[in-house]
């Protein structure tokens, strides 16, 4: 019998399809509302109420000298001109990213500030001259383990310890991290990076897969790690922005660099900028998967440093998913002016747990700190004069 085939739906200019396109296209522009040297604070928070009566949020800005007010939400619902007439605004303008609040033309408007910030954990400076280091296992095992790598680490040089407790995997049937067993083991392993970060003294960072483990994790570790397969997941997002703690913020593997800021832009739209992007491969096409795990884009490095004010780092590890690779392709990260990178570390990397060939001894940890810095002398003055 033969099936009726339905006819399909009419597609004509006022189709409902025309006008979603057109209504839901995504937004090239965002715009911020520039306030006049002296304005004063009755007059920005007049600003932040009209912007609130039309159903969006603000991102208010205030540098040494001035003050700027990002709009967020759809910005298609206001009448732009109207802001232009208020008191204490100088200039209602727009700018051509979707990711307004990270860019570097938001910054550059906060006269006084300068284009990079600098993202502060503890005592580690993440974004300033030096390169960062950040070292761990790729999953925490045990307390024996987690300790012994963390004190190579700080001998070695580093500065952030590292060590998944819940680990994102491609197949079910393997280990998916202490986290995943229970709550209470969750908190241990948590607790346990606590304590190896206290004693070594090494600010600290953990994944965190869902928004569930939100709260927990952020109770424990100095910064939270948004994986690469999260880097899409709006909801986790806005959840972990909100606990105003630094975000490591992974790029997707097959994420566009204007996909990866405007997702990272989600973060800031909370009002957190403590954002750390972090390159850590993208897809290797046809053949080249039987030799690197990902591709490294390392000239996605200065390219989004072209973009934003926010730091970057480079994974090196997930990125070539290949020990022998690691110290090449750090040394190149640090050449393309990363502003640090991340590795995973084991004293006996054959034994690990996840990820064992990817990852490298602390005495080539060593070797690969001390190479980077004396890369970073070379490249550091280039990179302020052209910033
Ligand atoms: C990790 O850093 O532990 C990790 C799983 O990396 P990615 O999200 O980049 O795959
Ligand atoms: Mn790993």
């Amino acid at each position: 019998m033969r099936r009726k085939v339905q006819n399909p739906p009419k597609r004509e200019g006022s189709s409902v399809f025309e006008v979603a396109k057109e209504v839901y296209k995504v937004p090239r522009e965002g715009k911020m509302i520039i306030m006049k040297s002296d304005a004063t604070k009755e007059q920005i928070a007049q600003v932040v109420k009209e912007i609130k009566k039309c159903g969006l949020r603000a991102d208010v800005s205030r540098g040494e000298f001035r003050t700027i007010i990002g709009l967020v939400g759809d910005e298609s619902k206001i009448s732009f001109a109207h802001f232009a007439t208020l008191p204490g605004v100088k200039e209602a303008r727009a700018v051509e990213v979707s990711y307004k609040l990270i860019s570097k033309e938001y910054r550059k408007l906060l006269e006084g500030e300068s284009e990079r910030m600098v993202v502060k954990v503890g005592n580690v400076e993440i974004g300033g001259d030096e390169p960062i280091f950040i070292a761990g296992p790729c999953a925490v095992e045990s307390k024996e383990q987690l300790l012994r790598i963390a004190e190579e680490s700080k001998q070695a040089g580093a500065d952030i310890l590292r060590g998944g407790i819940f680990k994102p995997r491609s197949s079910v049937h393997s280990f998916q991290g202490l986290g995943s067993i229970g709550w209470k083991e969750a908190e241990q392993a948590l607790a346990w990076l606590r304590e190896a970060g206290e004693r070594f003294e090494l600010a600290t960072v953990t994944e965190v897969r869902g928004e569930t483990q939100v709260d927990l994790a952020a109770e424990y570790a100095d910064i939270l790690q948004i994986g690469a397969r999260n880097m899409y997941n709006q909801d986790l997002l806005t959840k972990v922005a909100r606990k105003n703690k630094p975000i490591l913020f992974k790029r997707h593997f097959g994420a566009g660099i204007e996909e990866f800021l405007s997702l990272a832009e989600y973060i800031a739209a909370e009002g957190n900028k403590n954002i750390i992007l972090c390159e850590r491969g993208i897809l290797p096409i046809g053949k080249g998967k039987n030799f690197t795990r990902y591709t490294l884009d390392l000239a996605a490095v200065p390219a989004i440093q072209k973009e934003t004010f926010l730091p970057i780092i480079v994974d090196p590890s997930h990125g070539s998913g290949r020990r022998d690779l690691i110290f090449n392709m750090s040394c190149a990260a640090i050449a393309a002016g990363a502003n640090g990178v991340m590795i995973e570390v084991h004293y006996n990397p054959e034994e690990a747990l996840v990820d064992a060939q990817q990852a490298i001894t602390l005495d080539e940890l060593k070797e690969i700190i001390d190479v980077c810095q004396k890369i970073n002398r070379l490249v550091a003055p280039k990179r302020n004069e052209e910033s």
